[in-house]
């Protein structure tokens, strides 16, 4: 999560929409206080407009009635296999919620866990997560619309495990919801709470080193001045980059083939009001297995790149001076280290996104930007230390790369613990958090004699 701001207008760098909000709630409770008391969070309505390469659009809306005629109108049988799907997803999500959201995957499972796993759908609840989607839906634009939600973890539907299906079902039975004044308003509370609680933060100050001694850390070594001492360490960065920090030699970080999806962004403040837009606008590509081939397999910038355009200031004018927009158009990009993303390679994809805008109908909206700035997938890797810029950590190809994720605690040195995106149970601002919980129990357990 981070913010830019240019002449009144304030932007999302990050996240654009927030799941599952009651993980947020119980963070502030532990905190000692209520979220309503510092944040606005406010539901999105539709969840989206998707506009396809053949011309169809349609609203993604969270009101069943209206869109089950969507769905019927698509294709007839495809609204009890959206249902059915659902119910999938909701299975899914009671075992997680007992299981892979709370717990670590290291620990021993308790009655509780073995009684949850019980209901876990083994029928295409375990398989390939496109071939589950297909069995579900007859409609192209509703299977393409569904296998979109596995790039909500960087990765690619052809290549995920079906379980994932969990995804779309927390965002259509909960909802997505927009923080007033921009999400990085959570940053800044929570910020502002840890600080009022005692917390020391240390800006701008890369780590270099995890030191230890005797199997035991010792605490953390600057770029700049002196070992900062710890009898406990949490690394938040990328978990891959743990063994480099420890010295260990040949150690590198995580590889290429390995990682999740980066992105290039594009932010746009726009002079224009574009009133007939809706928050979330996707505009997909004509070919999406193409797309993910080009992305995880060639390892490149898709030639015809589906593109995500969020526009929250169509739900909160607080984010611009008066008329205008703040644009957040982002593509999927590979997290390649070789990558220069100099201005000939920005180009080269602007000119990719733009086509796809263009043969979707998007308004032209050259002539109305009055600031921009670009992230690019090489920016993010240097900003945040991840692998290529990759977002998500390792990809969730497989059950067991969407599952046995880096675990909350390090295995042979003690005292050192992993929290984060990167780790159990992965990315995502609620899931991040979620992983703050189990790690902040297991410094309970192991350290507290
Ligand atoms: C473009 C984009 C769109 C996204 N969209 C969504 C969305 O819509 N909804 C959603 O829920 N999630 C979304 N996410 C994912 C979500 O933002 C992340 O999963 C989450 O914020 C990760 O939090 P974290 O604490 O693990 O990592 P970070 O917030 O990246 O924190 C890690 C910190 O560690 C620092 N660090 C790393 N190495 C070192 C070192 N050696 N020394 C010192 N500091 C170090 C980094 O600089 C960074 O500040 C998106 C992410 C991006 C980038």
């Amino acid at each position: 999560m981070n913010t830019w701001e240019s002449g009144g207008y304030r932007f999302d760098t990050g996240p654009s929409l927030i799941t599952m909000p009651w993980v947020f709630e119980a963070l502030f409770e532990a905190a000692g206080t209520r979220m309503s008391d510092h944040l606005t969070f406010q539901s999105v309505h539709p969840f989206a407009e998707y506009h396809f390469d053949d011309g169809t659009h349609f609203t993604h809306t969270g009101d069943l009635p209206a869109w089950l005629t969507t769905v019927r109108a698509l294709e007839q049988n495809d609204a009890s296999g959206f249902l059915r799907f659902m119910e999938l997803g909701a299975r899914l999500f009671n075992v997680s919620q007992a299981t892979f959201f709370s717990r670590s995957p290291f620990e021993r499972p308790n009655c509780q866990i073995i009684r949850a796993l019980r209901h876990l759908p083994l029928r295409f609840g375990w398989g390939n997560y496109d071939r589950t989607v297909r069995h579900f839906f007859r409609s192209p634009h509703l299977r393409q619309l569904f296998n979109r939600y596995i790039t909500y973890v960087g990765s690619s539907p052809y290549q995920a495990p079906a379980t994932l299906s969990v995804i779309p079902y927390v965002e259509y039975a909960f909802g997505v919801r927009h923080i007033q004044g921009g999400l990085y308003r959570m940053i800044e509370v929570l910020c502002a709470l840890g600080e009022k609680e005692g917390v020391e933060y240390r800006m701008n100050t890369p780590i270099r080193s995890i030191m230890r001694r005797g199997g035991r850390v010792i605490g953390v070594e600057p770029e700049k001045g002196p070992l900062i001492e710890a009898d406990v360490v949490i690394m938040n960065g990328d978990a891959s980059c743990a063994p480099v920090l420890l010295g260990e030699s040949g150690a590198q970080p995580l590889p290429e083939r390995n990682r999740s999806m980066s992105g290039l962004i594009f932010l746009y403040a726009l002079k224009r009001t574009l009133p007939d837009l809706s928050h979330h606008q996707i505009f997909f590509s004509a070919d999406y297995p193409t797309e993910f081939r080009q992305l995880f397999d060639e390892r490149r910038f898709p030639d015809d790149p589906t593109v995500y355009i969020n526009i929250p200031s169509r739900t909160d004018r607080s984010l611009v001076p008066g008329e205008g927009e703040v644009l957040f158009v982002m593509a999927n990009a590979p997290a390649n280290d070789g990558d220069t993303w100099d201005d000939a390679m920005i180009k080269q994809a602007r000119t990719h996104v733009m086509q796809r805008l263009r043969k979707s109908g998007f308004p032209d909206i050259e002539q109305d930007i009055s600031a921009s700035t670009v992230w690019t997938p090489r920016k993010m890797a240097m900003q945040y230390g991840m692998p290529g810029g990759a977002i998500y950590g390792q990809a969730s190809h497989s059950w067991r790369g969407a599952f046995m994720r880096p675990p909350n605690k390090d295995r042979s040195v003690a005292g050192l613990y992993y929290v984060g995106g990167s780790t159990h149970p992965g990315g995502g601002t609620p899931t991040v958090v979620m992983s703050a919980d189990i790690t902040s129990r297991l410094v309970e357990q192991y350290e507290s004699s």
